[in-house]
């Protein structure tokens, strides 16, 4: 297929990155070199960035390319029509897309070769109120935390999580959509002796999740009407010791689920909601009887992402007065708050730096100010006290989370303040992710 798009650029010369598209099976599609180089410029230039994400929302007169870096979209440059137009042709083309289709959305998939590496990318496209958005996911093989303790949580309270666990019950996990999720669903369940107790997962077809080991995933399709009580029963006939199910959200299923720990089966199973509060009370909306929730649930775990400060250019400052009573915080408590600030360079390499004209970023987070992530846990743990709270139906969650307060549990916020007066984050961080 002939692809020319225009007049040729003015490019003064064409350096080719150390960086190929492979579509495995499909022949190299013929492309304007210019566009092409620059597509496998920006991909290079993410990947250098720490991106895990690159998106482009093209509006037909300019397109804007992000790069998603520790769970936050940066600005990045902004392509003039044409271009952009055939920045995206070109990424749709490695993903075997139909260019001529304008689809709700479509998804593909190709390799990135980039020095020794093979980069898988996942490639989706979606109409957004007349703009399109092109995401192409970098699975750039960074490990994910598989254990609760790697993403935040003590081990105090693992340990707690993990004996209530060894009994029947249901614990419920929860976490704002697209953050994390499953990372802290899969970490849950590793908490539980997958050689001595037979576990059963059940998920959707359409779950892209990794897998536990030794928790093998059985299917339902929901094209098909399908849910979770579709395949419970026959997994039943396993006799298992505990089941997951990654997702609840109708009342067949809960109603299953709630029959279980009368077996002496363990139940985990979550929903997407902004903390355990919140959680709960969506989980006993799915109930005939929410009292047989109330009564079997162990825990609940809430957990949120958030990045940690770079450690190279973070600096402390006392906390303002008015922060503090903001945040309920008695004066005097926290003596300094940290924040990103200028990164800390020999004088001399700022001179050299800016006599050559080099802009003066910390080399560390090439200037963000934060360099990976951890958790925010709110655990929740069972017992009458707690139970109590949740008795009466209520509009009002604020009074329901400030009682749970008063009874010594902390809230994402509370553990927020915790991870901000250590200095791992920022105060702006946690208010950025708990919206404070
Ligand atoms: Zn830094």
């Amino acid at each position: 297929m002939a692809w020319f798009f225009g007049k040729k650029q003015q490019e003064p010369e064409l350096v080719e990155p150390p960086l190929q598209f492979v579509r495995p099976g499909a022949p190299i599609p013929q492309l304007n070199p210019f566009l092409y180089v620059h597509a496998r410029m920006i991909v290079l230039n993410a990947l250098a960035a720490r991106a895990d994400v690159v998106r482009v929302t093209f509006t037909g007169q300019k397109a804007q390319v992000q790069y998603q870096i520790d769970g936050v979209y940066h600005n990045r440059e902004v392509l003039a029509g044409q271009t952009g137009a055939g920045i995206v042709a070109i990424y749709k083309l490695f993903a075997g897309f139909d260019l001529k289709k304008r689809v709700p959305q479509q998804e593909g998939a190709f390799e990135i070769h980039h020095l020794q590496n093979r980069i898988p990318c996942r490639v989706e496209d979606k109409l957004v109120k007349g703009a399109e958005i092109l995401s192409l996911y970098l699975d750039t093989g960074k490990p994910r935390p598989q254990k609760l303790t790697e993403m935040g949580l003590d081990e105090e309270r693992a340990e707690q999580l993990k004996a209530a666990m060894e009994e029947p019950g249901v614990v419920l996990v929860t976490a704002p959509p697209h953050l994390g999720y499953s990372t802290v669903f899969n970490a849950v369940v590793r908490l539980i002796d997958r050689y001595m107790r037979d576990v059963v997962m059940v998920q959707s077809v359409h779950d892209r999740e990794e897998e536990v080991e030794n928790a093998a995933p059985t299917t339902f399709d929901p094209d098909k009407g399908e849910t979770p009580a579709t395949v419970i029963p026959e997994l039943l006939l396993r006799y298992p010791n505990v089941i997951c199910v990654r997702k609840v959200a109708d009342k067949e299923t809960m109603a299953l689920l709630l029959e279980q720990p009368e077996k002496e089966r363990l139940v985990v199973t979550g929903l997407l909601a902004r903390d355990d509060t919140e959680a709960l009370y969506r989980a006993m909306a799915l109930c005939d009887e929410p009292q047989k929730l109330l009564s079997q649930l162990k825990a609940v775990v809430g957990h949120r992402v958030l990045r940690k400060l770079c450690e190279q250019c973070k600096h402390p400052y006392p906390p303002p007065p008015q922060l503090l009573q903001q945040l309920g915080i008695p004066q005097g408590k926290i003596r300094a708050f940290f924040k990103p600030g200028p990164p800390r360079l020999p004088p001399e390499e700022i001179e050299r730096m800016q006599k050559e004209g080099i802009p003066i970023v910390c080399p560390q987070c090439q200037g963000i100010g934060y360099l990976g992530q951890t958790g925010l846990f709110e655990l929740l743990m069972f017992n009458d006290q707690v139970r109590q709270l949740f008795q009466r139906p209520t509009q009002d969650l604020d009074a329901v989370r400030q009682a749970l307060r008063k009874l010594g549990h902390r809230t994402p916020l509370d553990e927020g303040i915790l991870l901000a007066a250590k200095g791992i984050t920022s105060i702006q961080e946690v208010s950025r992710v708990l919206k404070v």
